[in-house]
């Protein structure tokens, strides 16, 4: 979590920095702060809340090497003291993640001499590697050393008192690099970059990026090392608004287009999804909506490819005994491809001789460039922190997968499969068709609720889970979601007069399971929002409200019922007026355990 920037170069750098900090707001925004070089000096001014706060007291000083922060607390509250930079004798940061070992260390450094303003673990990093560079003398033997020494995760952006140099190094959380004829560039994710250039450097785990006035340089092991240019496939307006309210309603309305060119990009190099026919049994290992998405990709894997598929909270999975061999692939779903949990479970898949397949989004992450395969989402740049085109490739990835085992081992035949493959591609049409339909007026009878629950059975299930996230994250309404069998073990004491149920009933060979257990909610008084499948008859008797989804093959459904459920979540959120595109305590890319 939590942005950082750099610039160093002919430009003011602090407008840089802070128009590069506002484009990383979505990774955190509690409290925001900037260190700039003025007279020999180093400035800092920070505050508690947005970047727009921290701009207020900024005067027109100019300078051309600054670095900035917005902050996602893990270590104390988000007031102005805990807020980065922090400064610690000669030496000045800005950090992305969890030192571990933190209290450990700040002992040490109180016994020998050092003091404390805030209560973060940056503070406490920064007083290392201020201790170290006394003894060392040395900047890039004080910065390699901390690896030994330093326990946990990070992205450092750090200051040396009388050095117009910025020096970077990180472990586990991510950094790129970019230049162009104005200056030097560093930042967390590739919106902050992009109004710049197009081309950039990942800085890898043991490196060390020197930005200076003129030119980056990367060390290694003491040695300059040449680095590969990348390129983003990005455009500028992907980072912007372009006349939409929020990023979440852009991103929702931008799924049959990305929809579209993922199926061009994957039917014409079909090779590309991989063949995981050879696995005995697959695991699929995620966090937040990617979970939801991988139990899309269990249902539909087990049914097309008949492989023993179980899905796993990575938080989870990385603390198990998952008995894991070699005959085992593990999935790891992660639409940053830098999510901490999830890969410290490739690490351990692999180190259990595992095959390890990739579905990420942002091209070059950490999973992707560890794991043994990748497939990319192509889903664009996702600013929203709530997930929607990015979730919505990755069930696509999933159902691909099924899609070519299912051809492979017989269960479609040809003409199945071409007729499904129409189905993908009528999926554009259809989704702009539920994209047209109102819920304002749907949204206007739910969002003074205090509770609503999701229910439905199988992969209608599965997508409640995620309709059920989208409402709880931007909404902050609470809500739940249950196998509809599962409600009168216990939750439908929670049914009055009133409580919004949704259901999903898509899957035919379950349907009418889930319509008793619906009928059995609207009994105690459940206001129903119901979404089916067009062909399947439901008795009018069931539902308050209703939204049809054209029949489709259970491989293309579930990306078209998904979409009013992320408009519903949507709407609600905009009714009561919130900030939809960063909820309160969430962050983008989970960087930290
Ligand atoms: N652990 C640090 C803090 O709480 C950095 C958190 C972040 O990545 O924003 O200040």
């Amino acid at each position: 979590m939590c942005g950082i920037m750099g610039y160093n170069g002919k430009q003011n750098a602090i407008p840089i920095v802070i128009k590069g900090l506002k484009s990383l707001e979505y990774r955190g925004y509690d409290s925001a702060g900037i260190a700039y070089l003025k007279d020999e000096n180093v400035k800092i001014i920070k505050e508690k809340g947005r970047i727009t706060e921290l701009e207020k007291l900024l005067d027109d000083d100019s300078s051309n090497t600054a670095i900035g922060h917005t902050r996602w607390a893990t270590h104390g509250s988000p007031n102005r003291i805990n807020a980065h930079p922090h400064n610690v004798g000669d030496v000045i940061i800005v950090h992305n993640g969890i030192i571990e070992n933190y209290s450990e260390l700040k002992e040490k450094l109180i016994s020998n001499g050092y003091t404390f303003k805030s209560e973060t673990d940056t503070e406490v990093a920064c007083a290392v590697i201020d201790s170290i560079y006394k003894e060392t003398n040395d900047k890039i033997k004080t910065i390699e050393k901390l690896k030994d020494v330093l326990k946990g995760s990070y992205a450092f952006l750090i200051l040396f008192k009388n050095d117009n140099k910025i020096y970077t190094t990180r472990c586990g959380s991510p950094l790129i690099l970019a230049s162009n004829i104005d200056g030097n560039y560093i930042a967390s994710d590739i919106p902050a970059i992009l109004p710049y250039t197009k081309e950039y450097y990942l800085l890898d785990e043991g490196e060390i990026g020197i930005v200076d006035f003129e030119k980056i340089e990367f060390i290694k092991n003491g040695n300059i090392i040449k680095k590969e240019k990348l390129t983003f496939n990005f455009s500028v307006s992907e980072a912007e608004l372009v006349g939409y309210k929020h990023f979440m309603l852009k991103e929702i309305n931008e799924q049959p287009h990305i929809i579209k060119e993922f199926l061009d990009y994957y039917f014409e190099n079909f090779d590309l999804i991989k063949d995981i026919s050879k696995y005995k049994k697959i695991h699929i290992v995620a966090c937040g909506s990617a979970y939801h998405a991988g139990l899309i990709g269990k249902y539909l894997i087990e049914k097309y490819g008949h492989i023993e598929t179980n899905v796993y909270i990575a938080s989870e999975y990385r603390y198990s005994d998952n008995f894991i061999t070699k005959d085992t692939l593990v999935i790891l779903v992660s639409q940053s491809g830098e999510t901490a949990d999830t890969i410290a479970s490739l690490r351990l898949a692999k180190e259990c001789k595992a095959g390890t397949l990739g579905i990420v989004n942002v091209v070059g992450s950490t999973i992707a460039r560890e794991s043994d395969e990748v497939i990319y989402i192509n889903a664009g740049c996702e600013i929203a922190v709530a997930t929607t085109k990015a979730y919505t490739n990755q069930v696509l990835t999933f159902s691909l997968l099924a899609y070519k085992l299912g051809i492979k081992n017989g269960l479609i035949s040809n003409e199945d499969a071409l007729e499904i493959k129409k189905e993908y591609y009528n999926l554009p049409n259809e989704i702009n068709k539920i994209l047209k339909l109102d819920y304002k007026s749907l949204a206007s009878k739910i969002y003074k609720q205090n509770d609503i629950f999701f229910i439905g059975r199988l992969i209608d299930y599965y997508l409640c889970l995620e309709g059920s996230l989208k409402l709880k994250e931007i909404s902050y309404i609470h809500s739940e979601t249950y196998a509809a069998g599962e409600l009168k073990h216990g939750t439908i004491s929670l049914i009055d007069e009133g409580t919004p149920v949704v259901s999903i009933v898509t899957d035919t060979s379950i349907c009418e399971k889930t319509v008793s257990n619906i009928n059995e909610t609207k009994a105690r008084g459940a206001n129903v929002i119901l979404v089916k499948r067009k062909s399947l008859v439901i008795d009018e008797t069931c539902y308050d409200e209703l939204i049809e989804i054209t029949d489709m093959s259970d491989l293309v459904i579930p990306m078209l019922s998904i979409v009013p459920l992320q408009l519903l979540a949507y709407h609600v959120a905009d009714l009561k007026g919130l900030d939809i595109d960063k909820p309160k305590n969430l962050a983008k890319s989970v960087t930290v355990e």
